[in-house]
């Protein structure tokens, strides 16, 4: 089978790609393991909302036209989304169809898939930045007595032992999945490593409102200094929850979760964490107050001031005088580590030469590094929303453009010969 792009995955980032595609009239498929928006269907726990509102999922050519613009979608309703876009657009998506291998070809690329055979002049790589978790490599394995889970495993606190929870990773999974699990009434202890605070709504409007319009998210990958960097930033300590309540440390350690600081090792059965919680902590709350200035900035600036209540700031990271250093999963006590460290995505069936040493992807925002073959969806690839659903439309626009572009210099010594 033949056409002059292959899609891989029918995620938000694919489907907006297709539907780039299609307005320049450029033959396409999307090639889909599982079915349109499989990793909302299959990889996230039930009680997941997305943590930026309705109104910012902004596709292309498609938006939230319900009447709780300010509320967050739960996961049927996020899959029911993507499905109705996938519809409106007329996305031509091959579900249930894995791609095992992508090649070089003869003026352009060899997918094999697990329901045959396609080339393809260019390939956008749209399967996904966290395709599997990232747990770190251990020194010694956990106790027998101790079920090790990862979030993609996770579903909800009724599918855990009875007992104690120790969550690693303090970024939005993590702090949502201490806050569910301490709910159910299990002792749960976090450990917190370098993490972003942000309050859920600031000065009357929701805290991803103030971001947006103030150009924060539209940060784009030359305005950087270190873009390495500002690609492995962690997600923020956000939730979706329709009673809005907050996630931060805070607000966890409110509820009775208690803190630790990295995880930093496992030794005869018990995890070691690092000193540095406090600093973490402070450190969070300087960066929350330099955003916060920025958008007082601002909304000074855009005139605002008289419209929106008064700049507020928030009470600083509590933490107690010895945070504990080491937790004994050896005892019984704690049942269950769940390893809220990431996630990475997987390029197993890439067989280009197409990886640094550390085997990450070689890529210009997204224009990777063999000609015709592009990426989407990886966290600050274009623009600091590039990981979000709302970041598909800027990026797809442009890299529609750069794939438009290449399909049309290839073409020409085609046309010439003819
Ligand atoms: C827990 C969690 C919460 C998030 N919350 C939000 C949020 O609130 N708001 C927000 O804007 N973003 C959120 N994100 C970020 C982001 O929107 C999601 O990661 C989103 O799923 C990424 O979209 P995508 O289209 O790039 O990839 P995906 O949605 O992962 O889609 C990739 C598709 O590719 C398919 N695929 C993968 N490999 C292959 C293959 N070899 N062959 C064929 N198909 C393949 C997969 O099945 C999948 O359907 C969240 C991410 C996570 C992990």
């Amino acid at each position: 089978m033949r056409t002059d792009v292959v899609i891989v995955g029918a995620g938000h980032a694919g489907l907006a790609m297709s539907r780039r595609l299609a307005e320049r009239s450029i033959d396409h498929v999307v090639l889909e393991r599982g079915e349109v928006a499989n990793s909302w269907r299959s990889e996230r726990w039930d009680s997941l909302r997305l943590l930026t509102p309705n109104w910012q999922s902004r596709l292309p050519g498609y938006a939230y036209e319900g009447d709780d613009p300010d509320g967050y979608r739960t996961m049927p309703e996020t899959i029911a989304f993507l499905q109705g876009y996938a519809g409106a657009i007329g996305a031509p998506v091959r579900t249930h169809t894995a791609v095992t291998s992508v090649r070089r070809a003869e003026a352009g690329y060899k997918v094999s898939t697990t329901r045959g055979e396609w080339r393809s002049r260019a390939v956008v790589l749209a399967s996904g930045a966290c395709n599997l978790p990232s747990v770190p490599r251990l020194p010694e394995p956990l106790p027998d007595t101790v079920h090790s889970l990862t979030p993609h495993e996770y579903r909800s606190p009724s599918q855990l032992e009875a007992g104690g929870v120790l969550v690693v990773g303090a970024s939005a999974t993590g702090v949502q999945l201490a806050d569910e699990i301490r709910r159910s009434g299990r002792p749960v202890t976090l450990a917190v490593g370098e993490h972003i605070r942000v309050p859920r709504r600031y000065r009357g409007r929701d805290i991803q409102w103030w971001m947006d319009a103030a150009g924060v998210l539209d940060l784009r990958h030359d305005g950087v200094d270190d873009l390495g960097r500002a690609r492995s930033v962690p997600s923020l300590q956000l939730a979706g929850y329709a009673d809005g309540r907050p996630v931060d440390l805070n607000a966890l350690t409110g509820i009775g979760v208690r803190l630790a600081g990295r995880l930093a090792g496992l030794r005869n059965g018990k995890a070691l964490f690092s000193g540095s919680l406090r600093n973490q902590a402070a450190l969070s709350d300087l960066k929350m107050n330099r955003l916060l200035d920025s958008i007082d900035t601002w909304a000074s600036a855009q005139g605002l001031d008289g419209e929106v209540p008064p700049p507020e700031r928030f009470a600083p990271t509590r933490i107690e005088a010895s945070p504990p250093l080491s937790l004994d999963l050896s005892g019984g006590g704690i049942r269950t580590v769940l390893w809220a460290t990431g996630f990475r995505p997987d390029y197993s069936w890439l067989e280009l030469p197409v990886f640094d040493r550390k085997g990450r992807l070689r890529h210009d925002a997204g224009v990777v590094d063999a000609p015709g073959l592009y990426l989407l969806g990886a966290p600050f690839l274009r623009r600091r929303k590039s990981a979000l659903i709302d970041g598909a439309a800027d990026d797809t626009r442009e890299l529609a453009a750069h794939l438009a572009g290449h399909l049309e210099a290839t073409a020409r010594p085609l046309r010439a010969a003819a």
